[in-house]
């Protein structure tokens, strides 16, 4: 009796992205267990439900990494790692997985430790996502932008989860802290043209390819994560190459062109902007020498928009205790890339959202049961 006379708890997401959806279901769980319904989540979109899950990993998903360490896991955030210790000792790839395929998404994992659904459809994804969030009496999705902290005044518990484009106005607007946007995980310009557009490279230290402006490819994403506040300009050194495989092939040709044997390691259009001798016998060329051709060395001088697959930056989380939750305004949670935390390409993006959902979600079914 006593429930029946109480206010529903009202409870709003702002953003119908993966994180914010991912709250949602998760709220809308824990509530299930605990066998309780007075309550109402709304949640406003501006665009399109999940839409930004579509394009993920090329449109196959990629969900989480398969790195079972906690520790090992977060070294793979640039910003956040030490935050998401906390975040995810309560919930980790394990749990995601287990509900993904208690939707019906079933997961395998690459060589390469990116875990993808069976399907390798984000379509798919984002479609199970929906069916199970609509198998719910208590939510209501509704399309409109939120741009300010009064449209939500109706509100008794709100979870701003609407990602890094576009959201300065209502971080500040709930006055927390914000740290500048950048572009991370994108293609870099470089000062000098070396008329290689199309050409990949297998480095030592990963893959990249020329563009018309620069490079781009995995490593070059990890490049300008790691270098995502560095002011521009500034030089990287890519090592291409073991400089003692070279020695070897020297010591079996020698009286081959020094161009030749680099171009056995490295694309030969590469080799012949970086080898000043190229038509020299690599028995004549100098140790020093050799070790400068196994470093291409680029002046970047600014961030491309192409990639940009996520963006650094956001809610300071200084400002956040260890469930998201503001310590500045009551009731009010962060959760996804709106925080500001944000990792290298392979899922572990993907896994801030579910992670930091469900932390929020536990949180806010724990302060409301517990009212
Ligand atoms: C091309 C591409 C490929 C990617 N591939 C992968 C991958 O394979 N694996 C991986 O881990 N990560 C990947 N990422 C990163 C990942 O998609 C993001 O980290 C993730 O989408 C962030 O989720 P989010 O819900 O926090 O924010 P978003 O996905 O940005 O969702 C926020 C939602 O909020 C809405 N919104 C914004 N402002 C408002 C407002 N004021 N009012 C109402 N609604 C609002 C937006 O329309 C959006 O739908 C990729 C990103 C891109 C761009």
């Amino acid at each position: 009796m006593a429930q029946l006379s109480r206010k529903k708890n009202k409870i709003a997401v702002v953003g119908g992205g993966p994180s914010g959806v991912y709250c949602a279901l998760m709220i809308l769980n824990l509530f299930e267990k605990n066998k309780f319904s007075d309550y109402e989540i709304t949640i406003f979109e501006k665009d399109g439900f999940l839409k930004t899950i579509l394009k993920t990993g090329n449109g196959r998903c990629n969900i989480t990494n398969y790195t079972p360490d906690i520790r090992d896991f977060a070294s793979n955030y640039p910003r956040g790692e030490k935050f998401l210790y906390s975040i995810f000792s309560k919930y980790f790839i394990f749990d995601t997985l287990d509900f993904f395929n208690s939707i019906g998404i079933e997961t395998y994992v690459e060589s390469d430790n990116r875990v993808f659904p069976v399907s390798q459809s984000a379509k798919d994804v984002r479609n199970k996502m929906l069916k199970a969030l609509y198998s719910f009496d208590n939510v209501k999705c509704v399309k409109k932008c939120i741009n300010f902290r009064s449209e939500l005044c109706d509100f008794d518990f709100i979870i701003v989860s609407c990602g890094s484009r576009g959201s300065e106005n209502l971080i500040k607007d709930f006055g927390h802290g914000l740290v500048e946007f950048k572009n991370a995980l994108c293609a870099l310009n470089i000062s000098k043209k070396f008329s290689l557009e199309g050409v990949s490279v297998k480095s030592l230290e990963g893959d990249f390819i020329f563009t018309k402006n620069g490079v781009s490819g995995p490593l070059i994403f990890k490049i300008s994560s790691i270098n995502a506040y560095k002011n521009f300009p500034y030089e990287i050194k890519i090592k291409l190459f073991d400089e003692n495989v070279l020695y070897d092939l020297i010591s079996r040709f020698p009286k081959k062109t020094i161009g030749n044997l680099v171009s056995i390691l490295i694309p030969r259009s590469l080799a012949k902007c970086l080898v000043s001798d190229f038509d020299l016998n690599a028995c004549e060329v100098s140790k020093s020498k050799i070790f400068e051709y196994s470093f291409l060395k680029l002046n970047i001088v600014s961030a491309s928009k192409v990639g940009e697959i996520v963006k650094a930056g956001g809610v300071k989380l200084d400002d956040l205790d260890n469930y998201c939750k503001s310590k500045i305004v009551k009731n009010l949670w962060f959760c996804g890339e709106i925080i500001n935390v944000d990792g290298f390409c392979g899922g572990f993006n993907l896994q801030n959202c579910w992670s930091s959902a469900y932390c929020v979600a536990f949180d806010v079914v724990r302060s409301i049961i517990s009212e």
